[in-house]
């Protein structure tokens, strides 16, 4: 398969060079022959099997930026960049190694002592662990600090009782960071994230599998905690409290990450539908021959253009530690509004067949969609980069 990124022709930053563009190659073929084949299976069962995620793992695509003395590749952010632009060029989207690789693995590598690093990571990394972290309550979603999961302590151990929702990985996840709070009179002074184990515990249940209009083959789910006992050495970083400046330190790299999907998906778009105008005929010509098509097609090939070199800036600072999360919002929401825009536009050039689900863009406008709501709206971060100003 042809990188779709090629459609823009632009230059490989460097950090994309050798063996980060290895890794694209191989998970490129992954995705391609591991996933794809049963992604509509997959979609049809609402998530992603469990066989699969091991595989992943025995072919090096889970924690690749975990240092290697925690069983992984060693690699950066760059590395997990190629992993989850290999999974949008592809189409298989659903498939939440993204947030188990560089989301939630982070937490424990940054916050987690000697023993927990060593207890966890490794077993993330092969896909025995899977992972998720529950933020989202029925009454707190953009408002973490309104978050009522509470977290008591009861001698050596912490009681956990709360619900979640709209959880990634939901159904699969057996290593869960939850965020809860160890003080709720302190507000977000008392907010802490604690790690719970599920195969470990009493008192956990997975709630609905959610019924989405996209992401079909996630396993977005609620979760109950009724009165759940985990040692306080679950605790991540070395007192209560701490969550709140955990979750802000982190977000940048979620943000971050949700563009890296974004622009996989706008350079397929484009692909897709480049060749999908070259073939369909209309009025005695191919439908790229109109001027129409040619304009719509030059705008979007532009914006993409801004978006890639905007983005590919974005990974560099973020791999040389100076990704601002000003500059993480900004690349997430601007780089998932545009996602919808070109989906939308590339489905339209596509005329009736784009509301088809046999073409894949029809499944890419209802992937696309959610985009601008997760990981914090896109509202949300406009009221953090206006905070700049
Ligand atoms: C498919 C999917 C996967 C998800 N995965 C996870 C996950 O793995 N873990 C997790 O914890 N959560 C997850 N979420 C939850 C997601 O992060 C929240 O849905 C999101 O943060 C918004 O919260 P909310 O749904 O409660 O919306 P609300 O906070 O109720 O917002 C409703 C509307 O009000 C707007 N709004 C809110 N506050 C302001 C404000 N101050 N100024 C202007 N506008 C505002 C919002 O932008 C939005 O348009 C997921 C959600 C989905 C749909």
């Amino acid at each position: 398969m042809t990188n779709p990124a090629e459609i823009l022709g632009l230059p490989k930053p460097a950090w994309a060079a050798d063996e980060v563009g290895m890794l694209y190659d191989m998970a490129s073929r992954f995705m391609s022959e591991e996933i794809a084949p049963r992604y509509d299976e997959f979609e049809k069962n609402e998530m992603v099997d469990r066989e699969s995620w091991l595989k992943a793992g025995a072919a090096g695509l889970l924690c690749a930026s975990m240092p290697e003395e925690y069983g992984g590749s060693g690699g950066t952010f760059a590395h997990e960049s190629a992993i989850i632009e290999a999974i949008g060029h592809v189409g298989v989207d659903g498939f939440g190694i993204g947030l188990h690789n560089s989301i939630v693995a982070p937490y424990i590598l940054h916050y987690g002592s000697e023993e927990q690093k060593k207890k966890w990571l490794p077993k993330l990394a092969t896909g025995e662990l899977i992972g998720a972290i529950a933020m989202t309550e029925p009454g707190a979603g953009s408002d973490l600090q309104g978050v009522k999961t509470r977290a008591e302590k009861d001698g050596n151990h912490y009681k956990i009782s709360g619900s979640k929702t709209f959880i990634t990985n939901g159904q699969l996840a057996n290593l869960i960071i939850v965020v809860t709070k160890t003080d709720p009179e302190k507000g977000a002074k008392g907010t802490s994230l604690i790690i719970v184990e599920t195969d470990e515990v009493e008192g956990f249940q997975r709630g609905r599998n959610l019924d989405k209009i996209g992401l079909k083959a996630n396993d977005t789910s609620e979760l109950f905690f009724n009165d759940v006992r985990v040692p306080t050495s679950n605790l991540l970083g070395h007192e209560e409290g701490k969550g709140f400046v955990q979750l802000m330190q982190q977000l940048p790299q979620e943000r971050l990450q949700i563009g890296t999907g974004a622009i996989a998906m706008i350079e397929r778009a484009l692909a897709l539908t480049i060749d999908y105008v070259k073939e369909r005929k209309a009025f005695g010509k191919a439908v790229i021959d109109f001027q129409n098509t040619q304009f719509k097609l030059a705008e979007l090939k532009t914006e993409a253009t801004i978006g890639r070199v905007f983005y590919n800036d974005c990974v560099a600072r973020h791999i040389d530690g100076g990704l601002d999360p000003v500059t993480a919002s900004m690349a997430k929401y601007w780089l998932s509004d545009l996602q919808g825009k070109v989906v939308d536009e590339c489905l339209q050039l596509h005329g009736g067949y784009g509301y088809m689900n046999e073409y894949p863009i029809a499944r890419m406008y209802r992937d696309a969609r959610v985009q601008r709501i997760y990981g914090g709206t896109n509202e949300i971060m406009k009221l953090l980069i206006g905070r700049s100003l």
